[in-house]
């Protein structure tokens, strides 16, 4: 275990491990004191424990005379953790969720109950969420989460890309303006906006000047479960003339190629379908329940994607008002709907200018919230607080008498 980390999120906390080599883990719970063991066959622990976080209090480790290490985390409630095993790029990582307010993550679990015995057993975790709902499940992908997070209602996570970045500038303009700085300019003023809407919160793939490979940048949104990706660009050719935004979605074709790459690493594809295991799925059962994710997720897209270039189409000329289909690297998560969004053409010395103006960013910034917003409101996930905030308002706009 080189590292071993802990994230708080409103409705679970995530233990992270990174691995050099994949292992047969133990994750188990024990009452008085309440807490989550994980137990790894075989392992050593070279990295720093964190200090407690969320609804952990305190973490210890300890090698087994077996050879085994040992963590244990005390946590400040009961938790039924959730096992999540992923490929990284460092080697392996595995996810142990520990979801919040009492409920389960794998509800149809009989062994997964206060009454645990004292003695360890391996809890079956992942292939528990394989239930006869999961083809439910992965057709309606923002519908996940409400499933396995039952309980209060959780707020969007919208992650946002700001293109580029370190010793990569992007595109740069006549005057030098370059476009890693414009992107995340916008996707900070972007970010500012979602975090003041209520039900929405947004995480940036990066927030400094610094270089983050592209699917990186992919896992850091799944790996805070983002309900939706946008990537935030500026354009660029040769001539000087061409101006105005344009918004892409994945193409298909490029979205058929990426499904066979998953198919062909399950390990990563297992989490793409709410964490279903596709391990002991046939090929054909497997590529299908990935189609219907993907096909759900694309068609999400055109539809926010949709709203964004109407909005853009407001504050400024657009260069295509179709929403554009290209194989951009950043759009390939079969599970979340992603939108790449080209803000301007830096190569057009007009448009230069206003992507430099603070004014614009926050105008460009103000469009894409307005098509964020449009989005989800017409199609919120069950379970989300927006969700909730809609039925309100929809109430709210009942006629007040015949
Ligand atoms: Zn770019």
């Amino acid at each position: 275990v080189i590292d071993l980390r802990l994230a708080s999120q409103p409705e679970k906390t995530r233990v992270v491990l990174e691995l050099t080599e994949k292992t047969q883990q133990k994750v188990f719970t024990l009452e008085n004191p309440t807490r989550v063991v994980i137990d790894l066959p075989a392992t050593t622990l070279v990295a720093k424990l964190p200090s407690g976080n969320g609804v952990v209090k305190n973490l210890r480790a300890a090698k087994r005379d077996n050879g085994d290490l040992r963590v244990v985390l005390d946590v400040s409630q009961a938790v039924v953790p959730n096992v999540i095993w992923l490929a990284a790029e460092t080697g392996h990582r595995l996810l142990v969720d520990l979801p919040l307010g009492g409920t389960t993550s794998a509800p149809n679990n009989p062994s997964l109950n206060k009454e645990m015995p004292a003695t360890p057993v391996a809890v079956p975790v992942a292939p528990a969420v394989a239930t006869s709902s999961a083809a439910v499940m992965v057709a309606t992908p923002p519908a996940v989460k409400s499933v396995l997070g039952l309980g209060a209602a959780r707020d969007l996570i919208i992650a946002i890309d700001a293109g580029h970045g370190g010793e990569d500038p992007g595109a740069i303009g006549r005057r030098g303006t370059q476009e890693k700085h414009v992107t995340l300019a916008i996707a900070k003023l972007l970010k500012q906006r979602i975090d003041a809407e209520p039900g929405m919160r947004a995480i940036l793939t990066r927030d400094g000047d610094h270089f983050v490979p592209l699917r990186e940048r992919t896992q850091r949104a799944r790996q805070q479960q983002a309900d939706m990706f946008v990537s935030i660009h500026a354009d660029a050719v040769a001539n000087a003339g061409p101006s105005g935004s344009s918004v892409y979605t994945l193409s298909s074709k490029r979205a058929t190629s990426e499904a066979a790459r998953y198919l062909a690493d399950r390990e990563n594809a297992a989490d793409l379908v709410g964490g279903v295991s596709l391990d002991d799925k046939s090929g054909v059962l497997a590529s299908v329940l990935l189609d219907l994710t993907q096909g759900a997720s694309m068609s999400a897209s055109m539809d926010a994607a949709g709203h964004m270039i109407k909005q853009l189409d407001r504050i400024g000329n657009v260069h295509n008002i179709q929403v554009q289909q290209a194989g951009f690297m950043v759009l390939t998560s079969p599970d979340i709907p992603s939108i790449l969004v080209e803000t301007a053409f830096i190569s057009n010395p007009a448009e230069e200018l206003r992507l430099k103006d603070p004014r614009h960013q926050a105008r460009i910034a103000d469009a894409l919230l307005t098509g964020v917003r449009d989005y989800f409101y017409s199609n919120s996930p069950p379970g989300t607080r927006v969700a909730q905030l809609r039925l309100n308002q929809q109430a709210g706009n009942l006629p007040l008498s015949p």
